[in-house]
């Protein structure tokens, strides 16, 4: 285990209450809850704990900001002004935000600093950018009718996000809602509300007006629940397990029938065919799983190799899995810092427990690191049937179930022996092949000699019990906006 070096200091913390209308301010009940560091398991700060009134009262200036407030009023260019701004201010907080990542969910520093941090400014300027080209059309209707339509912004949005990239997620949420004119209260996921809360302060700076952005932290079953159950909330954007998915739809049919887009959880394939180059493949599948410690809702947890590579593959793979590196997440030489949290840490090693009760082969890993904080080892099983629970189940962590197959329709049907759908890697030169598997496979996104590429112009999110609605491109935007038909009598028009 690599220890200290670290190349930034853990930072101050400056924002620990609720984000609502404009102001940090403390909860109702006054009850606040730890967060911790996932390298120590030490209390980094305690937190505003948000709960029904809160909501409440983060709804009620959401509303008003909505109904009475400029923001959905403005022209698309000015909203863009302000998120430009706020833009500018991500790229200048950079080294900030990304060390509240890395002292909250174990993420690793210099990817954050210098890959995920610097995305999310990007994803707002890409929203920005849409703000004044969001439009209807017109229709040609029929000799009598001329119609048209308007895309009017949804109203309140209520955002629920998960831990595993907080920063990210907030952004990849706030930026088309924000674009598109809507108001909203976003809920962090408790292990993680750092980076969300230091946001809602470069939302201030940036000039976004009082009450068309509120953050509250809190628990999911409380204030996650208040959210979605909430009769003045127009719409729910929601990322993290397919459990409280279902949870969150059933809020919304019992409330308002409130609109819901779903992110949820995956237990993506990565297919290997003879003819693809070892050394690089097997580079790929272990970033495919190890990337942000696993915790990754499209982790490539499922390889499949071709028969005719296979030895070799499996060979390289756990002896690159092997040089990995785990440790302190602020150390540049670092490739995998902690879990997110104890009961993360906990269920995945259970998840190992599992794989070798139900007689797969433990190739490498499967061991906690240094003696304390929530570290794991990079985990490779062979041998695994398709029904084991490690198979099938969304383990989150690096843990990563390998396969051997011989033809494609073998691959094709055990790739799409899921539950989920959320995304697919395929290695081959062959672009028949790529094209075969590509089209087979039951998933929202398909990455071909890639993973992991990811892109504001493109649209990500799942088939299947992965969720429905996309984020991401300029689709991301549209859930965010409803249709008005506008039907108005033609009278003696020359034309058709
Ligand atoms: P989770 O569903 O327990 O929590 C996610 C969020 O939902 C948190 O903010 C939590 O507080 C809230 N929540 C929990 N219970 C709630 C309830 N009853 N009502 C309303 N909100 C509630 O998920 P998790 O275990 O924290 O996160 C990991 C999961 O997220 C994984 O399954 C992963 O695949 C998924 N995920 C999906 C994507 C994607 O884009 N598809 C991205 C990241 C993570």
């Amino acid at each position: 285990m690599a220890n200290g070096d670290a190349a930034c200091s853990v930072p101050t913390i400056k924002f620990t209450k609720l984000f609502i209308n404009g102001e940090f301010v403390d909860s109702v009940s006054g009850k606040r809850f730890e967060t911790i560091d996932p390298r120590t398991g030490e209390v980094i700060a305690l937190i505003s704990e948000g709960g029904k009134e809160d909501i409440d009262i983060a709804v009620k200036a959401a509303r008003h900001a909505f109904d009475s407030g400029p923001w959905p009023r403005l022209p698309g260019a000015e909203r863009a002004k302000i998120l430009m701004k706020w833009a500018e201010l991500i790229d200048e907080h950079a080294e900030e935000i990304a060390a509240l990542d890395t002292i909250d969910a174990g993420k690793l520093y210099h990817m954050c600093r210098n890959v995920e941090v610097p995305a999310t400014a990007n994803t707002m300027r890409y929203y920005a950018g849409a703000a004044d080209k969001i439009h209807g059309e017109v229709l040609k209707g029929s000799r009598e009718f001329h119609a048209y339509t308007l895309l009017e912004p949804v109203g309140v949005v209520g955002h629920i996000i998960p831990w595993n990239f907080p920063n990210s997620m907030f952004y990849v949420k706030v930026s088309p809602s924000l674009a598109a004119g809507c108001t909203m209260v976003l809920k962090p996921a408790e292990q993680t509300p750092l980076s969300a809360l230091y946001s809602a302060h470069l939302a201030k700076l940036a000039g976004v007006p009082d009450g068309v952005l509120n953050v509250v932290p809190g628990f999911g079953p409380i204030a996650g629940a208040a959210l979605s159950s909430h009769m003045d909330v127009d719409a729910i954007s929601f990322t993290g397990s397919t459990k409280t998915g279902r949870e969150i739809m059933q809020a919304a049919a019992k409330s308002n029938l409130k609109q819901v887009t779903l992110e949820l959880g995956g237990k993506s394939p990565l297919i290997i065919f003879d003819d693809a180059d070892i050394d690089k493949a097997s580079e790929l599948a272990l970033i495919g799983i190890l990337y942000n410690k696993g915790e990754v809702c499209v982790a490539s947890s499922r390889v499949f190799v071709q028969e005719g590579i296979y030895d070799e593959f499996e060979k390289k793979l756990v002896e690159k899995a092997k040089a990995w590196v785990v440790g302190d997440p602020f150390d540049p030489k670092v490739q995998q810092g902690p879990q997110c949290d104890k009961r993360q840490f906990e269920k995945v090693l259970s998840y190992i427990e599992h794989g070798k009760r139900e007689g797969a082969t433990l190739l490498t890993g499967g061991k906690t690191v240094g003696n304390k904080g929530y570290f794991i080892e990079p985990t490779i099983f062979s041998d695994v049937k398709e029904d084991m629970l490690i198979a099938q189940d969304e383990i989150f962590g690096p843990v990563m179930a390998l396969k051997k197959f011989k033809t494609v329709e073998e691959v094709i049907k055990s790739a799409n022996n899921t539950k989920y759908g959320l995304a697919a890697g395929i290695v081959t030169k062959n672009i028949d092949t790529a094209n075969t598997v590509s089209r087979s496979i039951r998933a929202g996104t398909i990455w071909i000699n890639c993973y992991f590429a990811f892109d504001d112009d493109v649209p990500f999110g799942g088939y299947k019990m992965s969720g429905f609605g996309k984020d991401h491109g300029l689709e991301a935007i549209y859930k965010y906006l409803q249709v008005k038909s506008v039907v108005t009598p033609l009278y003696n028009s020359p034309w058709l």
